[in-house]
């Protein structure tokens, strides 16, 4: 009895050990295929520069601001809009309340940057 548990005990080990497919990747050579909720995109033709998604943001990470020279319109092409990706925590608000489904997460996550202004990106 005792010695029947201890080689069931050695064969879940070893059927794991031999058997299981690796879970770990060898990033960055190897990437995992699925959906993240990754930088922000803005689509300018359908944005109609509501503030929808600036004033929803829980931490502010979202900025739009009139180009210089530009006249303030609901053009989306006259503003640059701007993520700060370090303060971003990437929950999809943005996305969720958008009226136009104009932003949108993408799948693009490594953002990683040796300054924190290089952070600060543009989405439009
Ligand atoms: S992206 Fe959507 S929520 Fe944000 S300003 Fe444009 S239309 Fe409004
Ligand atoms: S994903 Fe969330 S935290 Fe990031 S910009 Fe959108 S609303 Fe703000």
């Amino acid at each position: 009895m005792f010695i029947t548990g201890i080689l069931k005990g050695m064969w879940v080990t070893i059927k794991a050990a031999l058997f299981r497919k690796n879970v770990t990747l060898q990033y960055p050579k190897e990437k995992r295929n699925r959906p993240y909720k990754g930088l922000q995109k803005v689509n300018a033709n359908t944005c109609i520069v509501c503030g929808v998604c600036v004033r929803t943001c829980p931490v502010n990470a979202i900025k739009i601001e009139l180009k210089l020279g530009h006249e303030k319109t609901r053009n989306a092409n006259d503003y640059n809009f701007i993520v700060d990706t370090g303060s971003c925590m990437w929950c999809g608000l943005c996305e969720e309340v958008c009226p136009k489904h104009a932003i949108y997460l993408t799948n693009i996550y490594e953002m990683a940057d040796y300054t924190k202004d290089k952070l600060t990106r543009k989405i439009n």
